[in-house]
């Protein structure tokens, strides 16, 4: 290393800063850089202290203000990278438990370096040889995973649940309204006239889902929120008797969302219901296991996700439950020939005698042109932890998760909403005297203070419903390092957050 590294420093001990990351050239540039790099992390990292920088927004956008006009020429990527590292939610950090944000493993950090190094892009075979034929196979594996056979499925790696969800609702729409309409939707678009395209989703299903309906043109008020019972699952009976009326209104139920695991809750949907009411009406089922599709990496959790297999499509995330750094999304559809309308020739990226001469092509699988190859990160830590390593790892999470909850039940000033299905639960702290609309505000401002004081980063949600009283704190436990001691130390960090903002009350 050290003679490649003399090639790349030719005066000065500086690194060229035109130098580039490819070719026989680019280790040795790269690993001075690297070197400054991971001093400022450490450094920035020892600064923080903990799970997120103390101050306001204000302050820290004024220091990062005044970095980056400072920051000049050669120690640019130091001081950036040192005040990046610093100024950090870090999900590493046993007390930052608000998000589906996990702690990235060191060796899919170091697989992305290897793309972000080589740059390969997955429109055509001539820009990323090796890495389309990874993503590839890794798809058939992750097929294989969800109980697909690999031999007919197809898939893509996305930006993550938002867009996976968006392809799911958009083949449903050219597929179901296709088939109802006698023409092709991607093609002429959603007519004004006819049936009125309806989509079936839990009251506690991800916001894209809506999203999703207005981008396909059909509204975010297509979308039917199904009522959830006390866990946020949905009632099967109601998703019944809303697609009853459907029809007797004369509309076209286009799709059912299922979710396997809610961000707040990690509540998964009647799967098996849902794909019995999808094939009796005609409906497309896409199962949102952005959240819980980690629960296929755990022989104890996977029955949780027990009929997935059934779903027309399925959005999972990895760098939710799989520890990757953004983005690994994944899309995956049961059968090849339902992904048509995605279809596309690019006579400069896919042309028809590359295709039959052997040369294969993503293209037609994604929205995107210019894609990073995120397959290649996962398909490095599944070949280095397997399935059972990555499956402690989500156990070990679970674990956490439910004696946190138990340390909730037992503490008079906390309280427990439901049981954790996966790997988070939803609390509150409660104060003296029960007012709703007073519980709010606490535990509402008790999570900014702890934000403010670089304590903790909780998450905050509320609950289905209207009216004051549905505020409640939320702890997605992704870091299978963290100990149970930890999390109960966190959870009397925030019992203290709330009796300081008692106080000042
Ligand atoms: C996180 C999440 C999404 C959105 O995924 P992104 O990767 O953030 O785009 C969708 N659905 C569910 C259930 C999620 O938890």
């Amino acid at each position: 290393m050290a003679a490649l590294l003399r090639s790349a420093v030719p005066s000065g001990g500086q690194v060229q800063n035109t130098a580039l990351s490819g070719g026989t050239g680019g280790p040795g540039a790269l690993e001075p850089l690297l070197q400054a790099v991971l001093e400022a992390l450490a450094k920035g990292a020892v600064r923080r202290g903990g799970p997120v920088p103390s101050g306001t927004p204000e302050e820290l956008a004024a220091e990062v203000a005044r970095v980056f006009a400072e920051a000049d020429g050669g120690d640019a990527l130091h001081r950036l990278t040192e005040l990046l590292a610093y100024g950090s939610a870090d999900p590493a950090d046993p007390s930052c438990a608000a998000h589906l944000h996990c702690p990235p493993l060191a060796v899919a950090v170091a697989a992305d370096l290897a793309v972000a190094a080589l740059n390969p892009s997955q429109d055509s075979w001539d820009q990323a040889p090796a890495a389309t034929a990874v993503e590839t196979l890794l798809l058939q594996e992750l097929a294989r995973l969800v109980g697909y056979d690999p031999a007919e499925a197809a898939g893509v790696l996305t930006s993550g649940g938002t867009e996976s969800n968006l392809m799911g609702l958009m083949l449903a729409r050219d597929r179901v309204l296709g088939r109802a309409a006698g023409r092709q939707i991607e093609m002429s678009g959603v007519a004004g006239n006819g049936p009125r395209p309806r989509i079936f989703a839990s009251a506690a299903a991800h916001f894209s889902v809506q999203r999703s309906a207005a981008l396909l043109g059909l509204g975010e008020d297509a979308v039917v929120p199904v009522p959830v019972d006390h866990e946020l699952r949905m009632k099967p009976e109601a998703l019944a008797s809303a697609l009853r009326d459907c029809v007797a209104r004369g509309e076209l139920p286009v799709a059912i969302v299922a979710t396997a695991g809610t961000t707040d809750t990690g509540a998964v949907d009647p799967l098996r219901t849902c794909a019995a009411l999808a094939a009796e009406y005609g409906a497309w089922l896409h199962v949102d296991a952005a959240y819980g599709g980690g629960a296929l990496l755990s022989d104890e959790l996977a029955p949780l996700v027990d009929g997935i297999a059934l779903a027309d499509s399925v959005s999972l995330d990895w760098h939710k439950l799989g520890w990757q750094p953004v983005a690994a999304g994944i899309f995956l559809v049961r059968k090849a020939e339902t992904y048509a309308s995605l279809a596309r020739r690019a006579v400069y990226l896919n042309p028809q005698d590359d295709e039959e001469a052997g040369y294969p092509s993503l293209l037609g699988l994604s929205l995107r042109t210019t894609r990073r190859a995120d397959a290649f990160k996962i398909a490095v830590t599944l070949r280095t932890l397997g399935r059972d390593g990555l499956g402690r790892l989500v156990d070990a999470c679970h674990a956490l998760a439910r004696g946190g909850a138990e340390a909730v039940r037992a503490h008079p000033r906390l309280e427990l909403h439901a049981d954790p299905v996966l790997t988070a639960f939803v609390f509150r702290y409660v104060p003296e005297g029960a007012d709703p609309a007073h519980t709010d505000r606490v535990n509402a401002a008790l999570r900014r203070r702890l934000l403010r004081e670089g304590r903790a980063v909780v998450g905050r949600t509320e609950l289905p419903g209207e009216g004051p009283g549905r505020v409640r704190l939320k702890l997605t436990l992704l870091n299978p390092h963290t100990t149970s001691a930890e999390v109960e130390r966190l959870l009397h960090t925030v019992v203290a957050a709330g009796q300081a903002e008692e106080e000042t009350r």
